[in-house]
């Protein structure tokens, strides 16, 4: 049998009833450690927990944008598991599918306290936890390849991965010396509920797409592709790196296109 990359960690997953949360959830409890599945999709949450069958897994109710919501799902992990070692910062939203010339106010204000304010506060309160116990923990957010790129989504949520990203070099800086790394995760496109609804397709031809702008042919991306990214970031296997942003695009980002 191989050897569990995070036995015994305990670890808490935001936006974990769904697509790349679920998938790092499965992951991560496969691999020895104790996870908390936050989400505010209760029901899918629930399946997800009951669908692995075993109490060292658990749902908690979490809205990333309610700041208390957050601290009290931080609570609940060190009261159930008795500590907190990872945190992956994975919620996100795409919000509205516009550009600047259109620029929704409300819907960037949300995709906002989604997608920045609420990583933010999730670490605000892990990191608390990990510094007040001495753990070295591990935090990863899910940023995207919209964190480094202008062109591949629209305006709020390419603003939101920018942010997301420079929040990770600003949290590395503070908390490395407490022994803490932070680091993210820049997905492309993966078959999910939020890109299938974003993009109108099925998750079958998300798939297509990716498979075709991508540089690395003869492999269909996945969600375990990304949640395997964040096991690798939550294990002791890169324990001497933090403030990186590993890119899980098949080569997309990199690839000149002006050649092609
Ligand atoms: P998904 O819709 O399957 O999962 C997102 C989860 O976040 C859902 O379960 C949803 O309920 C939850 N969520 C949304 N708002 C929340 C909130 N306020 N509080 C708590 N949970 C909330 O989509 P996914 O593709 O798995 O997305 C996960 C992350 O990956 C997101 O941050 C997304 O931006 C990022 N990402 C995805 C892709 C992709 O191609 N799918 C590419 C790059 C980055």
């Amino acid at each position: 049998m191989s050897r569990k990359r995070l036995e015994g960690k305990i670890a808490l997953v935001t936006g974990a009833a769904s697509g790349i949360g679920e998938e790092a959830v499965r992951l991560f409890a496969e691999n020895g450690a104790f996870v908390v599945v936050a989400d505010i999709q209760d029901e899918l949450g629930h399946q997800v927990v009951a669908s692995i069958g075993t109490d060292r897994v658990s749902y908690h109710h979490c809205d990333v944008r309610d700041e208390k919501q957050v601290e009290l799902t931080v609570t609940y992990t060190l009261e159930k598991y008795g500590s907190l070692d990872i945190l992956f910062s994975n919620a996100g939203i795409i919000g509205p599918m516009t550009g600047i010339l259109e620029l929704d106010v409300n819907g960037f204000d949300n995709t906002m306290a989604t997608n920045v304010r609420g990583a933010a506060v999730a670490i605000k309160h892990s990191a608390r936890a990990m510094v007040a116990k001495k753990i070295r923990g591990s935090i990863i957010c899910t940023a995207s390849v919209a964190a480094s790129l202008g062109g591949t989504g629209p305006n709020a949520y390419t603003t939101s991965k920018h942010a997301l990203a420079g929040l990770v070099h600003s949290a590395c800086s503070e908390l490395g010396a407490h022994g803490i790394r932070v680091n993210c995760i820049s997905p492309f496109g993966v078959a999910t509920p939020l890109s299938c609804r974003a993009f109108n397709l099925q998750p079958s031809e998300v798939e297509a797409n990716s498979y075709a702008i991508a540089n690395l042919k003869g492999i269909v991306l996945k969600a375990r592709h990304i949640a395997e990214a964040a096991l690798f970031l939550a294990s002791d296997e890169s324990v001497y790196i933090s403030g990186h942003n590993l890119v899980v695009d098949g080569g997309f980002t990199v690839v000149d296109r002006s050649f092609s």
